[in-house]
């Protein structure tokens, strides 16, 4: 089957599903907060929803083989500035509250490791790759926890590994997951990747890297946006109403459903991926949006903070609530 169809999207080609690889793709178009004007896809067939992603293949090139290892000084962060001035967008979440966000995420992570993970529970050195760190608070909490683990961070933005290392002290690398673990090869107990899997050009593959970079019994725990919560429904129904869809309440009900959602991946997809990926399923369950459980107030509006409980009470019962927390286990070597 040509993957190629031409249709009634603006008569360009459709792009193939980035899981299922089929072509029965429909565009939704929806207004997404990150790139005004860039369409979204829906799979028919599994219900992935995605945008078309160009990698900036200069830019994975850097990081490749320019891992930095040191803290940089102000000087050279100064370089890094020039260097990668154009990746700033990477930091998503500036509204957080960090003090909530520590203890409702961390909290999470700890209990999975410790749940989990055979050395967890007994704090035994075990080694942490936090995947998309940014400053490092996630990293620098595990560390109290886990006095005597390995900590490691993979963040893209250098200005967030400058704070890390200055702030915190923790160790974090300069890269991405495709630049930096087919080039190093090393194996982690326990990979965490909270809240950034649906920024990922390509999310299949990260996680195929992740549980490769998994020790034998290792752990890798995720969290990533439902499509399926009721404010992501909604936006796609309301975009699909023409008179509808322009007005200025149902641009802002699509921008907020889909603020930082460049792939939606449906929890059935989760589960087939993961068994694909031969990882035993130890955890999977929806939790509520992040508006309600850690984000300033003044990030959202009266309106929409009531929205979103109504929403949330309805996802509970639903069993879709806006985010997907995964808990997936290595049951053996995979080198
Ligand atoms: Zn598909």
């Amino acid at each position: 089957m040509n993957p190629k169809v031409s249709s009634c999207h603006q008569g360009t080609d459709l792009p193939q599903c980035l899981f299922c690889k089929s072509s029965a793709i429909q565009p939704l178009e929806i207004e997404g907060a990150n790139k005004p004007g860039q369409p979204y896809f829906i799979c028919k067939l599994c219900g992935l929803i995605f945008v078309e992603f160009e990698i900036d293949k200069a830019f994975e090139h850097s990081l490749t083989n320019d891992v930095v290892r040191q803290p940089p000084s102000s000087h050279n962060l100064d370089e890094f500035g020039e260097k990668f001035g154009s990746v700033k967008y990477f930091n998503f979440y500036a509204g957080m509250n960090q003090e909530l966000g520590e203890t409702v995420i961390a909290q999470s992570v700890v209990d999975a490791i410790k749940m989990y993970h055979l050395n967890g529970s007994k704090n035994k050195n075990i080694s942490i790759l936090e995947v998309g760190c940014a400053t490092g608070w996630l990293l620098s909490r595990l560390q109290r926890t886990f006095p005597n683990a390995q900590m490691m961070g993979l963040e893209p933005n250098p200005h967030s590994c400058y704070t890390a290392w200055s702030k915190f002290g923790v160790e974090v690398r300069n890269g991405t997951v495709q630049s930096y673990l087919p080039v190093h090869g090393e194996c982690f107990d326990v990979v965490v990747m909270m809240g950034n899997l649906q920024l990922h050009p390509d999310p299949f593959c990260t996680l195929s890297l992740l549980a490769k970079s998994l020790c034998p019994g290792g752990l890798i725990i995720f969290e990533t946006k439902n499509p399926h919560s009721s404010p992501r429904l909604l936006a796609n129904l309301v975009a699909r109403i023409p008179w509808i869809s322009r007005t200025t309440f149902a641009r802002k009900i699509q921008r907020q459903s889909y603020n930082g959602l460049r792939v939606g991946i449906p929890m059935s997809v989760i589960t087939r991926h993961v068994k694909y990926l031969d990882l035993e399923l130890c955890k999977l369950e929806t939790t509520g949006p992040r508006s309600l459980r850690f984000q300033s107030k003044k990030m959202n509006g009266r309106t929409f903070r009531i929205m979103w409980k109504v929403a949330d009470a309805i996802d509970c019962i639903r069993g879709q609530r806006a985010w997907t927390f995964v808990v997936a286990r290595a049951t053996r070597c995979r080198k």
